[in-house]
């Protein structure tokens, strides 16, 4: 771009320096054709000068034949008689009106015949005298016996003219050859120059008569410049003494001038300037061309970059597939949350399928209500991004809303991570109630007895601490009782050991059947021995619980013949200890063993209350 501008600039200099050159040439050629043209109106003025000065001269030499036939009869044939003179004349006279008159001038040179009379009266007297200017002349064309056309002079009938001498001769009577004077032609100069330009093209020029340099006559033509005046000496009969100059009219210069240079130079301006703009489109075309050429490479250029885009997006776009198939083939849940918008960016299909929701609903309710869908996710998000620089990634268990309104418990491992000052929520869900299930269970397990199903002596020990200090806050009573089965050694000896243990089981039934309230809970505390805690209970209600069992022991007539009693009968040792006793859990123990150990020295198949702490 930065080079084409340069560029442009020269071809549009080159264009104006070529543009220049043609209208340069044009006017050059325009120049030469107007000097050519001048020349040849100026040859061509010449030419028709030339032929006009011949034309004057023949045309004089023609005219005045008559009077030479005159004169060659009257020296043929001696002297014509005076009428046939007139009559020869008056033909002369009508046919050439150029004639002022024409006349005999006797050989004395005084004036004989004058014809016509009219306007020639003066010359009638007329002697040719030394003196007259045309006298030597006169002498001469008598001598020579050749005719003689005088200069201009001022004529007895006035104005100037001009005699034009024919020696005339006859024989005298020795038949001698002698002198019989002139037959004259006179000739005022602007009746003969009218006349003998009357027969040329008048309208063509302005001629000035010159009579040995000095101008006699004058005609001239409207407007005739002096431009191409031509010079042209010409003689009148022998008369060399003339020069006529003669200036083209402007109707011959009309005549003679050719538009072909204007023609020429403006078809050649139009020409040149139709090139020259037809070059200038071409080169603009041919920028364009070039402009389109190089967009073409860029677009060529750019589809190629787009092509490779376009791979690598393809490419990207499997391997994102791939990613998301092997997402969707996972049975965890992977999704990316925006926390501010809760818009879903991305989740698999384990994410909603396990909850029984379709991808559109599980977005829906995520984005109206997430701790609906999420319990607590609004607090739980607080809290990540408080922890979030010191540990990223936290993991934590969830209860998870299904679509049927049951819960799933869920072990999410979450990460908040920012991107172009976005925030993402990266989160796994794990449905871990498999797993839950079975710590459950193994908690269970560990807490209860194998045999009976009732919790065991190790629960016992962390229930009845737990028990005993909630009870402490709360200032509620705490009721401990001790129950141990009587004779039952002997039961095992007797019945055997797998019947003794079914006895084991039988009792802890009927324990449990006996118990209904929250807080109450029966264990075995070892062998034969049990244990009942009681939370919120006294003493009293301890004891009514008591005898409820000794009834339904009763009731079920375990037979029991080593025992006085013929069943299987059980002790019972209660203690109580009140919110606001200080006691420990281990006196409660002791106090409700000492109880039960009562109840044993006191006969079995009792209850015995241990004494309040004083
Ligand atoms: P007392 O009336 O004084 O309590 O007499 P007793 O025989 O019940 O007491 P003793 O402590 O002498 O005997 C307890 C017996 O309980 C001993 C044992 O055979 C029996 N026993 C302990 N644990 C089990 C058990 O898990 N299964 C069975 N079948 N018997 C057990
Ligand atoms: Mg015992
Ligand atoms: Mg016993």
């Amino acid at each position: 771009m930065a080079q084409r501008l340069p560029q442009t600039w020269i071809a549009r200099f080159a264009l104006a320096v070529l543009l220049s050159g043609l209208y340069f040439a044009s006017l050059t050629v325009w120049q030469q054709m107007v000097q050519d043209q001048q020349q040849s109106i100026a040859e061509r003025v010449s030419s028709q000068a030339k032929n006009l000065a011949t034309r004057l001269q023949n045309n004089l030499d023609y005219q005045v034949h008559d009077l030479y036939r005159v004169a060659q009869l009257w020296n043929q044939r001696g002297r014509i008689p005076k009428d046939q003179w007139l009559l020869e004349s008056q033909f002369s006279l009508e046919h050439f009106k150029a004639y002022q008159s024409i006349q005999w001038l006797g050989p004395d040179l005084h004036m004989r015949w004058v014809a016509p009379i009219t306007g020639n009266e003066a010359a009638l007297n007329f002697v040719l005298k030394p003196d007259h200017p045309n006298y030597s002349l006169a002498l001469h064309a008598r001598d020579t016996g050749t005719p003689q056309f005088s200069n201009s002079f001022a004529l007895v009938q006035g104005g100037r003219g001009f005699v034009l001498y024919t020696p005339l001769y006859i024989k005298n009577e020795q038949g001698k050859r002698v002198f019989d004077g002139f037959l004259q032609g006179v000739f005022k100069v602007e009746p003969l120059m009218d006349q003998l330009l009357s027969e040329v093209d008048r309208d063509y020029f302005s001629a000035d008569l010159l009579e040995n340099g000095k101008p006699i006559y004058s005609r001239e033509q409207p407007d005739t410049k002096a431009e191409f005046e031509q010079k042209i000496a010409f003689h009148l009969l022998d008369n060399q003494s003339f020069a006529i100059t003669l200036k083209p009219s402007p109707k011959l210069l009309a005549r003679l001038h050719s538009p072909l240079p204007t023609f020429v130079l403006c078809a050649s301006l139009i020409i040149s300037t139709l090139l020259v703009a037809a070059l200038a489109l071409a080169l603009q075309s041919h920028q364009r061309a070039n402009d389109l050429q190089n967009s073409n490479q860029r677009l060529n250029k750019e589809i190629a970059q787009r092509e490779h885009i376009e791979h690598v997006l393809i490419e990207s776009r499997e391997r994102l597939q791939l990613v998301i198939d092997m997402t969707d083939s996972s049975s965890d849940g992977l999704f990316i949350v925006n926390p501010d918008s809760r818009e879903i960016i991305y989740m698999n299909r384990a994410t909603y399928r396990s909850l029984g929701y379709s991808a559109e609903e599980f977005s829906d309710l995520f984005k109206q209500n997430p701790d609906h869908l999420l319990p607590n996710f609004t607090n739980w998000l607080s809290e990540l991004r408080k922890s979030q620089d010191s540990s990223p990634s936290q993991m934590s268990q969830h209860q998870l809303l299904r679509r049927d309104g049951s819960t799933q418990p869920a072990e999410i491992s979450a990460q908040l991570v920012v991107i172009n000052e976005h925030e993402y929520l990266i989160c796994v869900s794990r449905d871990n109630s498999e797993r839950l299930r079975f710590e459950a269970q193994l908690k269970t397990l560990s807490q209860q007895d194998g045999l009976t199903g009732l919790f065991n002596r190790r629960y016992f020990d962390n229930q009845l601490e737990s028990e005993w200090r909630r009870l402490q806050r709360s200032g509620s009573p705490l009721t401990l009782m001790m129950l141990d089965i009587d004779y039952f050694k002997a039961y095992n000896d007797q019945r055997g050991h797998l019947a003794g243990d079914d006895a084991l089981r039988h009792v802890a039934k009927i324990m449990q059947d006996c118990l209904h309230r929250q807080g109450d809970s029966a264990y075995r505390y070892g062998g034969e021995e049990f244990a009942i805690i009681l939370a919120n209970t006294g003493a009293e209600g301890a004891a009514h619980i008591a005898a409820q069992l000794h009834q339904k022991l009763d009731e079920a007539r375990i037979r029991h013949l080593s025992s006085p009693f013929g069943r299987l009968t059980l002790s019972i040792g209660i203690a109580s200890i009140n919110a606001d006793n200080e006691d420990l859990p281990d006196s409660l123990i002791e106090r409700s063993d000492q109880a039960l150990y009562q109840a044993k020295h006191e006969g079995r198949n009792r209850t015995c209350l241990a004494r309040p702490v004083s």
